[in-house]
């Protein structure tokens, strides 16, 4: 990659992988990560998992793979103009939501609560545990042997007492200092990427409306600006012409600011950006803007009694799973009854993290639907 800045993560300032590798040959370091992840088994996966709408409600939202890819198109274009690295923020972006339960947040949540007497449920450390230690690929390790920056760039939250147990990656928690730049694209390309498409979403599933966004200044704004433009215009194109507007100002705020950001700060090298606060950043009145459609989203996508609906079944799906696993462990596929770390019942998270929203209806329908087997 050409040209990179100095305070760029590199594949000279890489802190490289845990086990020895052999050194790729016609790619980077980190184009191979994003190769490991794209063929990992939970990957593939990622298309039938879903954030917000539950995977068989129709085939137009958005999933947990087209939600990956969108982030990682967002990360790259911001990271190139920032001469940062691209392979990166790709990779990261790629790996981001490979953690995630069935069912999104209601999922997350569900199985949070179950494992609350066995140290929680968190979809970022279930991401990292499953590049570091669940896919099965090579003969010499466990897990994809990602390089540092891509596993630090995956734990983009994480408790003082979980960052206590994970060593080295854990040390900018209690130091709290950043993880690289092209880290901190990442988080907010997710941002960009899901208050987006969850407008998009809640338009088509009708669970919100076009009079009650225009209550949001962000979106009031760019729809104003496109009724100007194209008098008369309605429907999907009307929508689609004002989202992706939204994107682009968000987009353009990110880079513009960030470049700000790093021209004052004048960070030496990737050590020293580290130690400075987080340089990728909205303008403040753009946070302000993203907190109100934030706030929105939650108190009338979120929160919709159509989608509670959805999120109630999941929970139900969730817990009725992990209760008749734990209490029966002989119930597992024989792969999840052989231990990894020697807890069966973080086996138990890992098989229920595991499935598909289809995948865990079935196990579902399987374990308690008398006459199904
Ligand atoms: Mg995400």
């Amino acid at each position: 990659m050409a040209d990179l800045a100095p305070y760029a993560v590199s594949t000279s300032n890489s802190r490289g992988r845990i086990h020895p590798d052999t050194e790729p040959s016609h790619r980077s370091e980190f184009q191979r990560d994003r190769d490991r992840i794209v063929h990992s088994t939970a990957f593939r996966r990622l298309e039938y998992k879903t954030q917000v709408f539950v995977n068989h409600e129709g085939d137009l939202f958005r999933t947990r793979l087209t939600h990956t890819l969108e982030v990682a198109q967002i990360a790259r274009g911001i990271a190139r103009e920032l001469r940062l690295n691209e392979d990166l923020a790709e990779a990261i972006s790629l790996a981001h939501d490979l953690g995630h339960t069935p069912f999104g947040h209601a999922g997350q949540d569900a199985l949070n609560e179950c494992m609350r007497e066995h140290g929680g449920f968190e979809h970022n450390l279930q991401s990292l545990r499953t590049v570091d230690l669940l896919e099965e690929r090579y003969a010499a390790f466990a897990g994809l042997n990602l390089c540092f920056e891509t596993r630090e760039g995956i734990i983009k939250h994480c408790s003082l007492e979980n960052a206590r147990q994970l060593g080295e990656l854990g040390e900018r928690f209690l130091s709290r200092t950043q993880p690289s730049l092209e880290a901190q694209i990442c988080n907010l390309a997710d941002e960009i990427a899901y208050n987006n498409h969850d407008v998009d979403d809640g338009l088509r599933a009708g669970l919100i409306t076009l009079e009650q966004l225009e209550s949001v200044s962000l979106f009031a704004q760019h729809v104003a600006e496109v009724r100007k433009v194209y008098s008369g215009l309605g429907g999907r194109r009307l929508i689609h012409e004002t989202i992706r507007r939204m994107i682009n100002t968000l987009v353009c705020d990110l880079i513009e600011t960030t470049a700000d950001n790093i021209a004052r700060h004048r960070p030496r090298d990737l050590a020293a950006a580290r130690l400075e606060p987080p340089l990728v950043t909205f303008s403040s009145d753009l946070q302000v803007a993203q907190r109100y459609m934030k706030r929105f989203l939650r108190s009338q996508l979120y929160q919709h009694y159509q989608v509670l609906r959805m999120a109630n079944k999941a929970q139900r799906i969730i817990s009725d799973l992990f209760s008749a696993f734990t209490s029966n462990p002989r119930l597992l596929p024989p792969q999840y009854q052989t231990l990894v770390d020697g807890d069966q019942v973080r086996r138990v998270a890992d098989y229920i993290a595991g499935m598909t929203d289809r995948y865990a209806i079935k196990e579902h329908r399987r374990l308690f639907a008398v006459g199904e087997g």
